[in-house]
C-alpha cells in the first residue's frame, strides 16, 4: 500500500464544558489530525491524543505538530516507499513522541483496513462483541457534586465509575460514594499524585472494595508501586508508567500491578498496543481501554483497539455528546442505554468524516506529497 500524500491539520474543537489550563479557561481542544491518501483517492485518518499542555506526559499539541511535519514527514519522503512497513521502520528510529507517532500510524492502519474493505477492529484481530463503557469523574467542588454526577452517569447507562483522587480529596469522597452506592463498580485514579510515604492513605482506600487503584505514584516511581502492590488487596492499575510492551513485561515480572489502563497514544499506536494486549492476556493482567478526551476519530481508533481486549473491565469510551458540541465523525458515537458500544461494521474506523466541521475548525494545515 503506497501512500501518495499526508495532510496534517490542527483543529480547535468546541468542548461542552470549559477546561482550565495554566494559561486560560478555554472551551476549545486543539487537536492534530492526520490524513493519508493512496493513488486511488482512498483516505485513512488518525488523531493525536496529546493535549494542549504537557501535563499527562511530555507531549503536547504543538510538539506533535513539529514532530510530524518537521521530522517524520521529511524522513518518510526520503524512503524508497511510503507504506506501513516503511513507517514502522522509521518510527523505531526516533525516541519518544509516541502520541504523535500513533496519530500517523492510526491513519495508515485506517487506510489499510479500508483498502481491504474490512473494519479496523477486524483487521487488528478483534471481535465485535459489545464493549462495556465506564466514565471518569474529576476532582469536584464538593462531595455532593460528585454524588450528583454519579447519578447522572449511572442513569446514562455507564457501567463503571472512576473517581479522580489526590491528597486531601480521597478517603472522605470514596467513603461518601460507597455509602450512597454500595454495589457499583468503583475505582479511583490518582494520576501519580501520591508519594511512597502516603501508603497509609492507600491502605485505608483498600477497605472500600474498589476495582483498582490507578497510578497512585509518579510514572517512574516503580519501587513505591511494588511496595504498595505487595501490601494492598486492591489491584494497582498502571497508566502513565507503561509506555511499551517492554515496560509491561518488566512491570509483570516485578509485580508492580495487576491491571493496565492502555491508551493507544501513550504507547505509540496499534502495533505496540497489540503486543501489550497479548502479553496482558497471557499473564492474567486486566487490560482495559483508556481515553484522553479524544474527538471522534481518536475515539473510533480506541474502539477498534478495545475490540481486541477482554470485556471484563469497562473501557473509558463514552458518547460523543458527553464532551463535544458536535463531533468530527458521522454518525456520532453513542452508548446503549445499558452502557455498551458495538464496534461498527463499515470499513476502516467505521465512521464517516465530518468534513464540514473539520473545515470550519481548522487552524492550520500542512500537506506532504510523495509523488
Ligand atoms: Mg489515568
Amino acid at each position: 500500500m503506497q501512500v501518495t500524500s499526508v495532510d496534517v491539520r490542527e483543529i480547535a474543537l468546541t468542548r461542552k464544558a470549559s477546561f482550565v489550563s495554566s494559561r486560560a479557561t478555554t472551551h476549545e481542544r486543539r487537536i492534530i489530525l492526520v490524513t493519508v491518501r493512496d493513488a486511488n483517492g482512498l483516505e485513512g485518518w488518525g488523531e493525536c491524543s496529546a493535549p494542549e499542555e504537557p501535563r499527562y506526559n511530555e507531549e503536547w499539541t504543538t510538539s506533535a505538530w513539529y514532530f510530524i511535519n518537521d521530522v517524520l514527514m521529511p524522513s518518510l519522503l526520503a524512503r524508497e516507499h511510503q507504506d506501513t512497513r516503511a513507517l514502522h521502520e522509521l518510527l523505531a528510529c526516533f525516541r519518544g513522541n509516541r502520541m504523535a507517532k500513533a496519530a500517523v500510524e492510526e491513519a495508515f492502519y485506517d487506510l489499510e483496513a479500508r483498502k481491504h474493505g474490512v473494519a479496523l477492529w477486524e483487521f487488528l484481530g478483534g471481535t465485535d462483541d459489545p464493549i462495556p463503557c465506564g466514565v471518569s469523574i474529576g476532582i469536584a467542588q464538593s462531595i455532593d457534586a460528585v454524588l450528583s454526577a454519579i447519578v447522572r452517569e449511572l442513569e446514562a447507562g455507564y457501567r463503571r465509575i472512576k473517581l479522580k483522587i489526590q491528597p486531601g480529596w480521597d478517603v472522605e469522597v470514596v467513603e461518601a460514594v460507597r455509602l450512597r452506592f454500595p454495589h457499583i463498580a468503583l475505582m479511583v485514579d490518582a494520576n501519580g499524585a501520591y508519594a511512597a510515604d502516603d501508603l497509609n492513605t492507600l491502605t485505608v482506600l483498600d477497605q472500600y472494595d474498589l476495582l483498582m487503584i490507578e497510578q497512585p505514584f509518579a510514572p517512574d516511581d516503580w519501587l513505591a508501586n511494588q511496595q504498595a502492590q505487595e501490601c494492598l488487596r486492591t489491584p494497582i492499575c498502571l497508566d502513565e508508567s507503561i509506555l511499551s510492551a517492554v515496560d509491561m513485561a518488566a512491570a509483570i515480572e516485578l509485580r508492580l500491578c495487576r491491571a493496565l489502563n492502555l491508551k493507544l497514544g501513550r504507547v505509540g499506536g496499534h502495533d505496540e498496543s497489540r503486543r501489550i494486549i497479548r502479553l496482558c492476556s497471557l499473564q492474567d493482567v486486566a487490560c482495559w481501554c483508556g481515553g484522553l478526551h479524544e474527538a471522534g476519530i481518536g475515539r473510533a481508533h480506541n474502539l477498534a483497539m478495545a475490540a481486541s481486549m477482554a470485556r471484563d473491565v469497562p473501557a473509558e469510551l463514552s458518547a460523543s455528546g458527553r464532551y463535544w458540541e458536535e463531533d468530527i465523525i458521522v454518525p456520532e458515537m453513542t452508548v446503549t442505554r445499558d452502557g455498551y458500544i458495538r464496534p461498527p461494521n463499515a470499513p476502516g474506523i467505521g465512521f464517516e468524516i465530518n468534513y464540514d466541521l473539520i473545515g470550519k475548525c481548522t487552524l492550520r494545515r500542512s500537506t506532504h506529497d510523495f509523488v
